[in-house]
């Protein structure tokens, strides 16, 4: 009848407007949240595959929520790059390492490099050469203190703005890391051309090392490349001895991953660093 059908249509009308609903309570409790700045970094460690020696760190972020806790990336990542929020909160997170730097520095800890991650969406909006030669010149620091983490999709951009960002970091000084290496779709031919000084092994396949011969030829093969293009390269994921074993016998400079360290506090990281290495 009419009334059915009437009942039927309001039913998924409710369930969308439900699911905008949400979607827009989680977007303005995100954008308060940048406001408020509740967030915090915390630090990862990569190390010399051979001697266990601290390299650099890789700073993450965390949402420290006034009623779930610690929420990690993966839960507001993707919502932030989608509205545009990321722009800001990669500002506060650009400010936080930055000063934490410095603070590290004013400690008389001897620093090492920390990277960070940034999104395609903040090179989209621009500016952020810009931005980290502000932050460098306000809290002294160097540029071999920073480095940047960027995924291949931004590597293989043509947006004219985005690469002169990207150049413009470089000739800072500052290094460049390919994240997630083997996961998205650059060709061979444009890592020649795109001057990155690191690559970053996808842990996927970090994982996969030891179950197949396939898997150990191809992070083999990968490290083989980095050297043929005077890259350097780490191993992310690194979980168990047997994957470090690995890499150290496939001469892959750098380890990171849950073995040798979480991500841990700056205080922690503070702690690493003075001890200097891990194994
Ligand atoms: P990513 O850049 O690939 O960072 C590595 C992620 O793997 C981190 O997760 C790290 O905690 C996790 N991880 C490290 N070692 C291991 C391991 O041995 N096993 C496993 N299973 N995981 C490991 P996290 O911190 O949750 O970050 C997830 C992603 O969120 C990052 O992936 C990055 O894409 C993004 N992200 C994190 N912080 C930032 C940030 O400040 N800015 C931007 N734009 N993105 C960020
Ligand atoms: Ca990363
Ligand atoms: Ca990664
Ligand atoms: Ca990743």
């Amino acid at each position: 009848s009419k009334s059915d059908h009437k009942g039927i249509f309001r039913f998924y009308n409710d369930e969308l407007y439900q699911s905008i609903r949400s979607k827009l309570d989680a977007e303005e409790e995100l954008r308060y949240a940048i406001a408020k700045k509740q967030f915090f970094m915390v630090y990862q460690p990569r190390v010399d595959t051979r001697t266990g020696d601290i390299r650099g760190f890789e700073a993450l972020v965390r949402w420290q929520h006034p009623t779930r806790g610690i929420v990690p990336p993966a839960q507001f990542i993707e919502l932030a790059e989608s509205t545009g929020s990321i722009v800001p909160l990669g500002s506060l997170v650009m400010d936080c390492v930055f000063r934490q730097i410095a603070a590290w520095q004013n400690m008389g800890e001897t620093p090492v490099p920390i990277s960070l991650n940034i999104s395609p969406r903040q090179l989209d909006a621009g500016g952020v050469d810009q931005q980290i030669k502000d932050l460098m010149k306000r809290h002294k620091v160097s540029a071999d203190l920073i480095e940047i983490e960027l995924t291949e999709s931004v590597m293989m951009s043509e947006v004219p703005a985005v690469i002169d960002q990207i150049t413009a970091i470089r000739q800072m000084g500052i290094k460049l890391h390919l994240d997630d290496f083997g996961t998205g779709y650059s060709s061979l031919s444009r890592l020649q051309e795109i001057e990155m000084q690191v690559i970053k092994i996808d842990r996927a396949f970090v994982s996969r090392l030891g179950t197949s011969s396939q898997a150990d030829v191809l992070v083999k093969t990968i490290v083989l490349m980095a050297k043929e293009l005077d890259m350097s390269i780490i191993a992310e994921g690194v979980e168990t001895i047997a994957q470090l074993e690995t890499l150290q016998h496939l001469d892959c400079d750098e380890a990171q991953g849950y073995l040798i360290a979480k991500p841990v506090t700056a205080p922690e990281a503070r702690k690493l660093l003075q001890q200097r290495r891990i194994f």
